[in-house]
């Protein structure tokens, strides 16, 4: 399987080169040439097994000549071993009709482990052909950076520059970054917002002075292993819901749209995806998309659901470059008026492909607090504002009562438990694998919110590329 960008003019890689690279050199985002399509039988055939397994078999279309069978089936049971529960990510029943996807058994209780876990597996054995080092440059405004600290602290050849906004994450994510001591982890506190934290990576990307000498890896989801990765929990649950001879449908607390995609490519791959419910907060630059074609940038309002707290989606470009027919040059016009103007209109083709599958709901705070209350009142389960959201969303969307509806559950209550005491009356603890967080060293430097300072700092400890 080769890689193609998503605004036509970077060289197409294989899934190794795709994986090392993150960003396409003409800013675009690589996707596959084509999706690969299971046939009925092979997906009636997938029931029973393991996650490893499972994740295994979804993914070797896209890994290619890049890993065998066996090397990959290795590694995703590595990957998944590290998880807290035996089924990786367990379906649990809410009602008739609803369920939740429990995405958060992962080190660091957010769904972005499922995924990253494996990614850093998969840089070390790519690193470990050659004489290369790569050199992971990001910004988070929480569960990426754990997640990712967490995949690559120790590993060979890796180091890992994560910046974050100063005092503008909790004091769980912020623990779960800073406390993590092995040499190659460098956490970084910028004076600045999320999004100048942001600038200043996009910025490194592009600056020669610093590609020439580093190879720079990405860790969020631009980088499409990420996303293959995410698309295996999407076969898990339907699978157990009666796929292939059921549909189902899914609610998605949504981003980046990096996960949402992730369900988009499973239908592709021929799983039978009755509807996609994109779950937006306030922050509903997708809704507005989805729902009247205006994907226009507004200012970004802080929420009890942080990592949605997002006004740009990156993934959405992979979702208009599939629908609206592939076409490289087109797209990247496209994406130059919005990043001109900080909005675009869909084209017909790509808002008729996307209500075909897609349809998207907004939860304010007071929908979000009424949610988790819901939960905890009706079912028993806490669950966090992320996961509110997409339940939200999943209770309100009007999908046809014979079709279950899952809520992909991205992070545990205990994350976030603040909100989750406000509608409740409980305090969820954290599990006893990181019970011990508040009493453990922290290690991070501050900077100026200055990209000089940021990229004088990484060329000061970062390995040269060869
Ligand atoms: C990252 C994140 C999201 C959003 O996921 P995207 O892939 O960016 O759409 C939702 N919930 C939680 C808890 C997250 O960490």
């Amino acid at each position: 399987m080769d890689y193609i960008s998503t605004r036509g003019s970077a060289p197409a890689l294989d899934f190794e080169g795709a994986t090392l690279a993150g960003l396409a050199s003409d800013g675009g985002l690589y996707v596959p040439r084509e999706w690969p399509r299971f046939s009925k039988d092979e997906i009636a055939g997938m029931a029973g097994l393991s996650y490893a397994e499972l994740a295994a078999r979804v993914m070797a279309p896209f890994v290619g000549q890049s890993l065998t069978y066996e090397r990959l089936l290795e590694l995703t049971t590595e990957a998944y071993g590290r998880f807290a529960h035996k089924a990786v990510t367990p379906l649990k029943q809410l009602d008739e009709q609803q369920w939740v996807l429990e995405l958060f058994h992962g080190p660091t209780l957010a769904f972005k482990d499922v995924a990253l876990q494996l990614l850093g597996l998969f840089f070390e054995e790519f690193l470990s052909r050659s004489d290369r080092n790569l050199t992971i440059v990001g910004a988070t405004s929480g569960d990426t950076g754990s997640a990712a600290i967490d995949a690559v602290a120790g590993r060979a050849k890796v180091d890992i520059f994560m910046l974050h906004p100063h005092g503008r994450v909790s004091d769980v994510q912020r623990r779960q970054m800073t406390t993590v001591l092995a040499p190659n982890v460098h956490n970084i506190a910028i004076d600045g917002s999320f999004d100048d934290a942001q600038a200043m990576v996009k910025r490194m990307f592009n600056d020669t002075a610093m590609t020439d000498r580093f190879a720079i890896g990405a860790v969020n989801s631009i980088n499409w292993a990420r996303l293959m990765a995410q698309v295996v929990y999407y076969f898990a649950a339907a699978l157990q819901l009666g796929a292939p001879e059921r549909e189902v449908a899914f609610s998605v607390p949504t981003g980046n749209f990096g996960d949402v995609f992730a369900g988009y490519v499973a239908a592709q791959m021929g799983l039978p995806v009755a509807k996609l419910v994109v779950a937006t907060n306030v922050n509903d630059i997708l809704h507005r998309a989805l729902s009247s074609g205006d994907y226009s940038q507004g200012t970004v309002t802080p929420t009890a659901a942080p990592s949605m707290d997002i006004q740009v989606s990156s993934n959405f470009e992979r979702l208009l470059f599939d629908l609206g027919g592939r076409d490289g040059a087109a797209m990247a016009e496209q994406m130059k008026g919005f990043e001109a103007t900080k909005a675009m209109q869909l084209s017909n083709a790509q808002r008729e492909g996307a209500a075909a599958l897609f349809q998207s709901a907004r939860a304010d705070q007071d929908e979000m607090a009424e949610t988790i209350r819901w939960a905890w009142e009706n079912c028993g389960e806490l669950i966090d504002p992320h996961t509110a959201c997409g339940l939200f969303a999943a209770r309100t969307a009007g999908i046809d009562a014979k079709t279950p509806v899952v809520t992909l559950a991205t992070a545990h209550p205990a994350k976030f438990p603040e909100a989750v005491e406000r509608s409740t009356g409980h305090r969820p603890s954290l599990p006893a694998r990181v019970g011990d967080l508040f009493d453990r060293e922290e290690k991070c430097t501050k900077l100026a919110g200055e990209y000089d300072a940021v990229a004088e700092f990484v060329a000061g400890l970062a390995a040269p590329k060869v």
